[in-house]
């Protein structure tokens, strides 16, 4: 679910769509809606793959 941010409070609304009014301050289209940081595992994979190196013994 996103969230919308009042551009002048700061007022935080949860929801699809924002209301039209801001219930803190009062402006009308102050919201803009605020990318979360999603959590996500964050695994580190590491593939240390080297090439095979072949020596050939002349
Ligand atoms: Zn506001």
């Amino acid at each position: 679910m996103p969230t919308f941010v009042c551009i002048y409070c700061g007022y935080e609304y949860r929801g699809d769509k924002p209301p039209e009014k801001c219930p803190e301050c009062g402006e009308e289209e102050s919201f803009e809606e605020e990318i979360e940081a999603v959590e996500e595992e964050m695994q580190e994979e590491f593939e240390d793959e080297e090439p095979p190196q072949k020596e050939e013994e002349y």
